[in-house]
């Protein structure tokens, strides 16, 4: 695929430094500039290996695998609490007890976030590692967790149950190896990433500690095999054409808005897109009318567009919009009695997801990278369509990551999670967190 590259295995972790050395390189991290236009340098990259070296580090990642069956049965937990777009609530209130438990300072936003701050030795910088709560499955969905061969069984349990059940997880070892960052880092299970949820919560978010962001890791899914550096550009539409309705039989002829939706579709579908930049629209829903032997008075269709260019999404939106305007046209033009009425149209904008891209020089890459080698990771860069496009599309350093294990059947009844090896992520992801947030030493505090 055109829009992923490999990102190399650099940066073996070093033996030999001591505890003192951890000292000195966590005050050079510090004093690092969150942005620098430098490539990865030499005190950088030797706090972020210095990193494992430290005595409470170590027993932050240690702390994963012997309690592994904890962290799988309150994935299940939080999975059995439901969470349909919109209703994010009692699932919320659950991981505020979670984060509560290992003592962060935990509040509910007026969006929804559940937000655990963990003191730095500065507030004036803020790191977030989030997992979104909800799921695309609607209310009355039974989202009981079957447990076969290993495997757990349950819409949402991949997504975003093993996000959630990472978050708290890393919440929790970084409390009991009484780890404290230099940055602030905030904990939160976030509200609205799926569909028409539309990034709310991540927007809110974003918008309250913008100023302070340095850094925002988010933990979608499942796997280890990659990292989403780059935002997918969306847009999501909606099509409604309105008329006077009538009897099919008496009032046959008058113009029927179905009529103008599939002559206006079949226009928009002709619409040529570029292979490069990768640009896709879906017609995904289309629905109208009350009964067969009615002329319908109302008409309306979804459309889904994503591209890796803005350029191409407005050219499809000017597209989509054309078309319309050409099927409600050729409708009247072949409607033989516009006495009754005619046919009205509009596009509403459903939903907008920003582009952008993280810089191959920013420090969060170097963590990441960093935690990669560690870990004996490889993973490839990917563009998607995810919390990260809110930082991303405003120049703030974000990624997204699976939060390890292996999953599959996303957003279908059938999504199942197999939690072999998910240590490996959550160490991944916790030494991603700490090589952005910093620690302070235990001697200096
Ligand atoms: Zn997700």
């Amino acid at each position: 695929m055109s829009s992923s590259f490999m990102i190399p295995r650099s940066m073996k972790s070093s033996a030999g430094f001591t505890v003192k050395c951890a000292a000195v390189s966590a005050i050079l991290l510090m004093a690092m500039p969150a942005r620098s236009a430098l490539p990865i340098n030499a005190p950088r990259a030797a706090a972020l290996a210095q990193l494992p070296e430290n005595r409470q580090v170590r027993a932050a990642l240690d702390w994963f695998s012997p309690h592994l069956g904890w962290i799988n049965d309150e994935q299940a937990r939080l999975t059995e609490i439901p969470a349909p777009p919109f209703h994010e609530e009692q699932r919320a209130a659950a991981v505020k007890v979670l984060l509560a438990a290992v003592g962060l300072d935990v509040q509910i936003d007026k969006t929804g976030n559940v937000i655990g701050e963990l003191h730095g030795s500065s507030d004036k910088e803020v790191v977030v590692l989030s997992a979104h709560l909800d799921t695309v499955f609607p209310p009355g969905t039974d989202v009981k967790v079957q447990r076969e061969a290993g495997r757990m069984i349950a819409p949402g349990i991949s997504d975003n149950g093993t996000g959630l059940a990472a978050l708290v997880a890393i919440a929790r070892a970084m409390h009991e190896a009484r780890i404290k960052p230099q940055r602030t880092i905030l904990f939160v299970a976030d509200v609205g990433e799926e569909g028409e949820g539309n990034l709310r919560g991540m927007r809110a978010l974003v918008d309250t500690y913008r100023g302070k962001l340095s850094a925002v890791i988010i933990m979608d899914g499942s796997g280890t095999d990659h990292v989403t550096t780059k935002a997918l550009a969306s847009r999501r539409l909606e099509v409604i054409v309105t008329g006077p309705g009538g009897h099919s039989w008496s009032d046959f002829g008058i113009p029927n808005p179905i009529n103008a939706l599939v002559r206006a579709s079949v226009r928009f579908i002709n619409t040529r897109v570029p292979v490069s930049p990768r640009t896709t629209y879906n017609i995904g829903e289309i629905e109208g009318g009350t009964s067969v032997n009615s002329i319908p008075h109302e008409a309306h269709m979804k459309v889904d567009t994503r591209s890796e260019s803005e350029e191409e999404l407005t050219r499809l939106e000017t597209a989509l919009r054309d078309a319309v305007a050409a099927g409600v046209r050729d409708e009247l033009e072949a409607s033989r009695d516009r006495s009754k009425g005619k046919l009205d149209w509009k596009v509403n904008l459903l939903g907008s997801r920003p582009g952008g891209e993280l810089r191959g020089d920013s420090p969060l890459l170097a963590a990441l990278r960093y935690a990669d080698s560690f870990v004996g990771n490889e993973s490839r860069a990917e563009r998607a369509s995810t919390d990260a496009n809110v930082p991303l599309s405003l120049g703030i350093d974000a990624v997204a990551l699976g939060a390890g294990g292996n999953g599959g059947g996303a957003h279908s009844l059938q999504e199942w999670y197999d939690p072999s090896g998910r240590e490996l992520g959550l160490q991944r992801a916790l030494l991603t967190l700490l090589g952005v947030s910093g620690i302070v030493a235990e001697k200096s505090r």
